[in-house]
């Protein structure tokens, strides 16, 4: 009977074999999924990652580029206080628990929740807006800004409404005709909004090296103006751009409004620049990212 004994060594070896591959498959990438401690100095795809989930929640950690510096370090310790865990600047399981819960109870703990915001890209459809000397065109720029102001303000809580959400005139699905301008300004008088935001791109033909950020109000409305020129400097803070002013600005949507109102004005079409910046993702999430700041500042006053 040595034939048979034989080949179920073989087999029980074969076995062997099998479950040890088995077990080292299963095991070796929870292995790698340990995620390594985040802190100051740290670099790669996993400060990345972090990065994205900190923008998610809320929180400016500067670029997305992978490499844990000063604005990420201030971003974290933020969340850190805002989640209820302890501040020390280290992302490690807790901090990483924590911030895949933030987005889940966002809706309900947010600090924007019960708060409506309209936001209203600049021009859309047939109107295209100011066009770039390189044949960019506003309302592409603007629509892509406020598509991204949206999301930030809806990961913090905020009930967020758009004039447009594509390429189109608001208003034109209406099924009765209604001018464009009128549309937004009813749309957020119908919604009852809390604030309105209006995102536009300047222009200045007459000299293109004119660049940076400029905010526009309704006369008479202290936090309209108020509202303008925290989110105009924010702006300007999370992109680099330089802060203009804040004006008193003879537009529609802001003086057929009966909310705080405020019109944003980007970069100009016309700053080689400018353009250029805003035809990268990075820098259109930046300046969303100020676009944001601006509103929570000013909602959490
Ligand atoms: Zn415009």
């Amino acid at each position: 009977m040595i034939g048979p004994s034989k080949s179920w060594t073989k087999l029980s070896k074969l076995l062997f074999c099998v479950t040890v591959l088995f077990l080292a498959l299963i095991l070796l990438p929870i292995r790698s999924y340990a995620a390594p401690l985040l802190r100051m100095g740290s670099r790669g795809d996993e400060v990345a990652a972090l990065q994205t989930a900190l923008l998610n929640a809320g929180f400016n950690p500067g670029p997305v580029d992978g490499i844990f510096g000063a604005k990420t370090l201030s971003a974290l310790k933020e969340f850190q206080a805002a989640a209820g865990i302890a501040v020390d600047g280290i992302c490690g399981p807790i901090t990483q628990d924590a911030l895949s819960r933030w987005q889940g109870t966002s809706r309900s703990t947010g600090r924007l929740r019960g708060k409506t915001v309209v936001l209203d890209p600049g021009h859309g459809g047939q109107e295209p807006g100011a066009l770039s000397p390189w044949g960019d065109k506003e309302k592409n720029f603007t629509l892509s800004i406020a598509s991204k102001v949206r999301y930030y303000l809806e990961t913090q809580g905020a009930n967020v409404i758009m004039t447009r959400y594509g390429d189109y005139s608001p208003g034109s699905d209406w099924g009765y005709w209604v001018d464009e301008l009128v549309a937004r300004a009813s749309i957020a008088n119908s919604n009852a909004a809390d604030i309105f935001v209006s995102v536009h791109i300047n222009a200045y033909p007459q000299d293109p090296t004119v660049s940076g950020v400029m905010g526009f109000y309704r006369r008479g409305s202290w936090s309209s103006q108020s509202l303008a020129s925290t989110i105009a400097q924010c702006v300007a803070g999370t992109t680099g751009l330089r802060y203009i002013d804040t004006q008193v600005g003879p537009y529609y949507v802001l003086n057929h409004t009966y909310m705080p109102a405020a019109l944003v004005e980007v970069g100009f079409m016309t700053n080689w620049n400018d353009v250029n910046l805003l035809r990268q993702n990075w820098f259109l999430d930046q300046v969303a990212i100020g676009i944001s700041q601006g509103i929570a500042d000013y909602l959490t006053r």
